[in-house]
């Protein structure tokens, strides 16, 4: 037997509340049973969005939100901003490019975050630019984009949009929607919260609305605007992924009895508590700056194969976390501490990596690393 631990940046561990909650009847989602619980999921979603701009609720993964995201608020030969700073940003702009958007990129080496400057000296270079997308947490570099410091500059432009996956980073990380003035945010739910996939996430601000009237790009199943008028009511406009919303009202409901301050810290600390792990073990992180805390990237020791040190933790230890993806494939390895995640998570993977690269033939003392990671977790920094 080998037991297994689900340690990637998604899908994530479901707490056994929502896996419970989950496995009840069917109910129809037109009738009064159903109807109260949609409402409050997509209350918990305002609470946890730290918005009052409507929330909608998609029955797809990650990526539906992003594609109804061009789709609802941008129109063929418009002008689209990407910050493209790894595999998602890059998504961003195929997306935009399938729409007939026409697309600049602000091109972030993988392992680095873009400064706000940039990007305003990108809308300073053409007034016609209507959106800026961008990521959170990009999780295949592990990078944290300051969203506070490029909303702050998109802001100033009445034509713009600003439009971030934070599809990684909700629940992680303190999102402001409204304070920042975050026009559009995608979630999912097989994240941080802590679900399994098939939910997607989207706040639109009265700024997006306004847009949405405007766009003439065809969209059918991810019409925003229908989707609105229904949430209203507490219904979806399709038939709505029931078991999962009963399941997103459980998790909300964890995270409501955490606070949602305490759930940031909480992420703050693990993630923290992994980087400080992995330099004591003499590993180098591949994030070279603002780390995300829902994900830590690390570059393999020269000699070992990225994805080997991958599959040993998987195959020999249970313990599955992510390799590299695309140019980064075979130098990383990537492990989460992202959403139903604790102490014990961390010690898990430091350990589990402590004897994969023992396994690897790396020359390491065992403990290094874990000892580094209990010092922090009980100190609580
Ligand atoms: C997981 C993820 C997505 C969406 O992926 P799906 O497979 O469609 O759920 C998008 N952006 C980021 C940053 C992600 O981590």
């Amino acid at each position: 037997m080998l037991k297994r631990y689900l340690l990637a940046p998604g899908p994530t561990p479901v707490p056994p509340e929502a896996l419970m909650a989950m496995a009840m009847p069917m109910i129809h989602h037109r009738s009064p049973d159903f109807i109260p619980i949609l409402e409050s999921a997509k209350e918990g979603l305002k609470w946890l969005y730290q918005t009052s701009n409507d929330v909608i609720i998609l029955c797809s993964t990650g990526t539906g939100g992003m594609v109804g995201s061009v789709s609802n608020f941008f129109s063929p030969g418009e002008k689209a901003l990407v910050i493209n700073g790894g595999k998602f940003g890059e998504r961003w702009t195929k997306i935009c490019n399938n729409y007939g958007l026409e697309v600049t990129e602000i091109e972030v080496p993988w392992g680095y975050a873009v400064k706000p400057e940039q990007v305003e000296e990108a809308l300073k270079g053409d007034p016609d630019i209507k959106g800026v997308f961008i990521q959170a947490s990009e999780t295949s570099t592990g990078v944290y984009h300051d969203i506070e410091g490029v909303a702050g500059v998109v802001k100033k432009y009445d034509d713009t949009l600003l439009i971030v996956d934070a599809i990684s980073a909700l629940v992680a990380h303190d999102l402001r929607t409204d304070d920042w003035g975050v026009d559009v945010m995608i979630g999912g739910s097989q994240k941080g919260m802590m679900l399994p996939p098939g939910l997607a996430f989207v706040s639109v601000s009265d700024k997006a609305w306004a847009r949405a009237d405007k766009a003439t790009s065809p969209k059918f199943y991810f019409n925003f605007k229908a989707e609105r008028d229904k949430i209203q009511k507490n219904q979806t406009n399709f038939t709505s992924p029931v078991t999962l919303i009963i399941g997103l009202n459980e998790a909300i409901k964890i995270l409501k009895e955490e606070g949602l301050d305490n759930t940031f810290k909480r992420h703050a600390k693990l993630a923290n508590a992994t980087r400080e792990a992995v330099r004591a073990l003499g590993l180098e992180m591949f994030t070279k700056e603002s780390p995300s805390n829902s994900v830590t990237a690390i570059e393999t020791p020269k000699g070992i194969d990225g994805q080997e040190v991958y599959k040993t933790l998987r195959e020999s230890f249970g313990v599955t976390a992510a390799g590299g993806q695309d140019q980064a494939r075979g130098k990383i390895f990537r492990i989460a501490h992202l959403g139903y995640a604790d102490t014990f998570d961390v010690i898990t993977a430091i350990a589990a990596v402590e004897m994969t690269l023992k396994k690897l033939g790396h020359d390491l003392k065992f403990g290094t690393g874990v000892a580094v990671a209990q010092e922090l977790l009980m100190e609580g920094k």
